[in-house]
């Protein structure tokens, strides 16, 4: 059947269609919840539940969720239960760790105010609560085709098809997919999302920025001897494995019950075409400093994803008609050090929910309260544009 024979698709209509249910979707859709209860908000995830795409296991910095779930430290059901005790940073060689002390490092690597969990726990925590709002959460679909309108903005997203085999031919169950349409859609993909990168290039957002860089971050969640775990431990490494010429290093967090999360991020610049990033975080692991860790532990969980590295000057124009990229799909994780990476999921966070205040301030009379509200922002790398970006448009929907 070729596609003009397909029959054609059902189509839903939404004020916001957001794609991606990791944190930066769901925040957005909680937070435009907040702002206006009647939005009809839908969120595609193409994980087959909430959180099953979430790899990182996690050192999280409240900051955003502080705005977002303001009790969330007195909810028995929030996943976050252990506050960072120990911040500890190592170089490397192959045969000791050589403690760095903490006074040199810069502010941004201070983990103390920070929480340690799984953000896929996390994930499927905020759905729970944008549910409670209304927000209707689709995990199973995903978007696979942007919507464009006659005059070329946006108009939502299409999910896939189902029941195609692997010859591209028609199962007995093949069922056309979705249209989701919205007023306004956005985009959570992560890094490198599928339709953000066809929307960077349909609308040259990148036309004023350098690429983006990205790095692989490869993570194992284990459960160690309890005489060998320190809750509330986290420690960074970088030097070996990784020679000189190659940027990247190890994480390695204890929370929980008895739970170590270890990782390792290679960044995607390196020159040996050999270089294995699986094979060298195995190495790692059996640095004398750290084997010992995990003898007689098992491992309950494994997996790998992109990270955004590209920093400020890789982000990309944010908006474009009928929608906005947020989160690390708006692809500038504070790469240039590998802390950046725990300030990223609420920063995206951030990216969505000061939006609107960003917006409120420019606006009003108290140009202090604007300074302050940009001030924050700068801190967040990316979120000057976003607000930019997304905040006008949501105004719009109000
Ligand atoms: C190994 C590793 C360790 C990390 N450690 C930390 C850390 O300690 N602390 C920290 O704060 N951050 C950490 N990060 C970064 C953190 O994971 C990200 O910054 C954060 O997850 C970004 O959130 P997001 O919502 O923008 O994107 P994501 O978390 O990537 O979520 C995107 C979601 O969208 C879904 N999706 C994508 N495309 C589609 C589509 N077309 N249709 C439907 N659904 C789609 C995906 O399945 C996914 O669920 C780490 C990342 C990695 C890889």
């Amino acid at each position: 059947m070729s596609s003009e024979e397909l029959p054609p698709r059902e189509s839903m209509e939404f004020d916001v269609v957001i794609v991606g249910a990791g944190p930066s979707g769901l925040s957005a859709a909680i937070r435009l919840k907040e702002l206006n209860a009647e939005l009809n908000i839908v969120v595609v995830e193409k994980g087959s539940e909430v959180g099953a795409h979430i790899l990182s296991g996690a050192v999280i910095d409240p900051v955003g969720l502080d705005k977002l779930v303001p009790d969330w430290r007195q909810d028995a059901d929030c996943p976050l239960k252990t506050q960072v005790k120990t911040d500890k940073f190592f170089w490397m060689t192959g045969g000791s760790a050589i403690p760095l002390p903490a006074f040199i490092m810069p502010p941004l690597m201070n983990n103390h105010h920070c929480y340690i969990g799984s953000l896929g726990q996390l994930c499927r925590w905020l759905a729970g609560k944008a549910e409670a709002l209304g927000v209707e959460i689709y995990p199973g679909f995903a978007a696979t085709e942007v919507l464009y309108d006659e005059k070329g903005a946006v108009r939502g997203i299409a999910t896939g098809d189902m029941g195609i085999a692997k010859d591209g031919s028609h199962k007995a169950s093949f069922t056309r997919g979705m249209e989701l349409c919205g007023k306004y859609t956005l985009f959570a993909e992560g890094a490198r999302g599928s339709l953000t990168k066809q929307l960077v290039a349909k609308f040259s957002l990148d036309a004023n920025s350098q690429p983006p860089k990205f790095g692989i971050g490869l993570k194992e969640v284990w459960q160690i001897d309890p005489a060998k775990h320190q809750k509330g431990l986290i420690q960074h490494s970088f030097g070996w494995p990784l020679d000189n010429s190659m940027g990247g290093g190890s994480f390695l967090y204890h929370y929980d019950d008895n739970l170590v999360a270890v990782g390792f991020v290679v960044h995607l610049n390196y020159q040996d075409p050999y270089l294995s990033p699986f094979d060298e975080f195995q190495r790692f692991k059996t640095h004398p400093a750290i084997r010992t860790l995990f003898e007689g532990g098992k491992r309950l969980a494994y997996g790998a994803r992109a990270i955004t590295e590209g920093g400020y000057q890789s982000v990309p124009r944010l908006s474009f008609a009928g929608g906005a990229l947020i989160g690390c799909a708006a692809g500038a994780e504070r790469g240039n050090n590998l802390f950046g990476r725990q300030h990223a999921a609420t920063h995206r966070i951030m990216h969505a929910l000061d939006a609107r205040h960003i917006d409120k301030a420019r606006g009003a009379a108290d140009q202090r309260a604007a300074r302050k509200a940009q001030a924050r922002h700068r801190l967040v790398a990316t979120l000057g544009d976003g607000a930019r970006a997304i905040g006008k448009p949501l105004a719009a929907l109000e």
